[in-house]
This record gives structure tokens, C-alpha cells and sequence, in this order.
């Protein structure tokens, strides 16, 4: 994350940039805040037995590193669960960074 991110404006930043920059930075805030909600209510619903955690990769079958996958992050239990691989292909985000390796 680029060190102007904490709200410090890069250098020669207009109003406007500036204007444009703070709303995407308050998006991915408030997706991210929607995020953390919805893994907390896994969680939650794991430990409480109302959501149970297969043991297989629902797309591929395999039983490494499954992660629930949220399609709409308003239906926190709404989840599907993938391996780490295919659940990055779901992420546009994520494949930029490892699925390089
Ligand atoms: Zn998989």
C-alpha cells in the first residue's frame, strides 16, 4: 500500500484527484469493514455448530487450506467453501499476487 494511503496527498495531487481518491479509499474501507463482519459470523457459526467446515475444496475436491468464499458479503453465511487455489481464481484481487508463484 502506497504511503499516501494514511491520507497524506501525494505530491502535485489536484482538489479533484484528491476528491477521487479519498471516496475509492472510503469504499474499500467500508468493503473491507463488511468483510471482516462476515468472517467473524463464520467464525462464530463454526464454533457455534451452525455452519460446518467440509473437508473438500467444493470446486476441486481438494483438501488443503479451505477458506469460505463469499459471494455477497450481506449474507455472511451464505459461503462456499474453496481451496486456497480456487479460491483465488474467484478473486480478481488476488491473482496478481500469488498466483504467480
Ligand atoms: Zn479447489
Amino acid at each position: 500500500m502506497p504511503s499516501w494511503w494514511k491520507g497524506k496527498a501525494p505530491p502535485g495531487e489536484s482538489a479533484e484527484q484528491t476528491a477521487r481518491r479519498l471516496s475509492i479509499q472510503q469504499k474499500h474501507r467500508a468493503a473491507d469493514r463488511k468483510k471482516r463482519r462476515a468472517h467473524g459470523a463464520v467464525a462464530r457459526a463454526i464454533r457455534q455448530g451452525k455452519l460446518s467446515r467440509p473437508s473438500l475444496c467444493e470446486e476441486c475436491g481438494s483438501p488443503n487450506q479451505l477458506e469460505a468464499h463469499h459471494d455477497d458479503y450481506a449474507q455472511p453465511l451464505q459461503v462456499i467453501w474453496l481451496c486456497k487455489f480456487c479460491h483465488a481464481k474467484r478473486l480478481p484481487h488476488y491473482k496478481s499476487t500469488w498466483l504467480k508463484q
